[in-house]
């Protein structure tokens, strides 16, 4: 750190991202990247371009993308924003609805971003440890006191909660904002969108980066009422009028419009994933029920002896071994499990193939 930096930041400690190995031939199953790739309305988006169109700046409205979503979600003129991934706008709604003496409260196992945000916001931060089950109790959330912050399905755990339960902390918070942040919402949970008419303190966040399989590109967006849309634009002609590029803001335009893609390919994620589950019980491995492109997975032992139970750290470590790469967090309460992505079907044959030996090499009297 220089000498110039930020006495009040001393303290600041950035998010951690996933690796992106730099290697090929490794099996990529950390980051939650989806395994289809971008779809073909996108790929004749990329070909039909020449250089000149980046000689202009960008549409700062981003006009075009956002009509494109209002329209797919059926709501009106003013009703959407759209940021440089769905971190950009989690950060401009730290910046815009915290404070110093306005607190943000979130699960204390959640996305690790948040508590960065905060920290660098300067907002006051309370943490809501999780039930055992690693679920959310969403009445630990009513009259929160401030602005409340649920990823849903929760990450890395992949739990969902229902509509009613959101509904239900919404209810209980009507002056508090009430923020979802739906990464993987796509992959089987039940969107909060359909409730924007009815509460102006809720603020939808989706990303283009999982199931519209963009994340090179950079696309999220939020979703609520005129006002909190108007709030956060407030703070992005503040910061970074030009957030999209031209170039992505024609491909996620593309993305959101080509509907039949997009169902084809999560809804083959969600079948490899309830398939990938059965698998991983057969080896010993308890997956919990995920809503996600993910499963948060731990072993419980083999052949129901616990003595054969693998650590998750030994069985991340094991598997990067084998040139596969999961998510392991190192925190108590979850340091048992590993998050795997769900890729295509090979690939998480090829993820069982592994495990197959590594039980054996750990356990070879079994
Ligand atoms: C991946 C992820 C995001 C961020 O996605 P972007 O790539 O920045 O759009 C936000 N929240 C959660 C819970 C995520 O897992």
């Amino acid at each position: 750190m220089s000498r110039f930096f930020s006495k009040s930041l001393e303290s600041l400690a950035p998010y951690t991202p996933g690796e992106q190995p730099k290697a090929s031939g490794l099996v990529k199953l950390n980051t939650n990247e989806n395994p289809y790739g971008p779809g073909p309305k996108v790929g004749a988006v990329l070909r039909e371009q020449t250089a000149e169109l980046l000689r202009l700046y960008p549409d700062p409205e981003c006009s075009e993308l956002v009509a494109a979503i209002e329209t797919y979600y059926n709501l009106s003129d003013g009703q959407v924003m759209v940021g440089n991934g769905s971190d950009e706008i989690l950060g401009f709604a730290f910046l815009a609805f915290t404070d110093v003496d306005k607190k943000i409260v979130f699960p204390d196992t959640s996305y690790g971003f948040y508590p960065v945000f905060g920290r660098v916001f300067k907002a006051a931060c309370e943490t809501v440890p999780l039930k055992a089950d690693l679920t959310i109790d969403p009445s630990d959330y009513y009259q929160a006191g401030g602005t409340v912050v649920i990823a849903n399905p929760n990450a890395p755990t992949g739990i969902g909660l229902t509509r009613e339960q959101i509904r239900g902390i919404l209810d209980n918070n009507r002056d508090n904002l009430v923020i979802i942040d739906e990464a993987y919402v796509d992959f089987g949970a039940e969107s909060c969108v359909p409730l924007i008419g009815d509460y102006e303190n809720l603020l939808v966040i989706q990303t283009f980066s999982k199931s519209r399989s963009l994340a090179g590109c950079r696309v999220g967006f939020a979703l609520g009422n005129k006002e909190l849309i108007a709030d956060l634009n407030r703070i992005k002609y503040s910061f970074n009028p030009y957030n999209l590029d031209r170039l992505a803001i024609r491909i996620a335009t593309a993305a959101i419009n080509d509907k039949e893609y997009f169902e084809a390919t999560t809804r083959e994620i969600m079948d490899t994933r309830d398939w990938f589950g059965l698998e991983m019980a057969k080896r010993g491995f308890g997956c919990l029920p995920s809503q996600a492109n993910f499963v948060f997975a731990k072993h419980v032992g083999v052949n129901g002896k616990s003595s054969g139970k693998m650590s998750g750290k030994a069985y991340f470590e094991a598997l990067r071994t084998k040139n596969i790469l999961v998510r392991y967090f190192d925190k108590p309460g979850i340091d048992d499990y590993v998050r795997i992505t769900i890729g295509t079907k090979a690939e998480m044959e090829q993820l069982l193939a592994a495990t197959d030996v590594i039980l054996e090499e750990a356990n070879p009297t079994l």
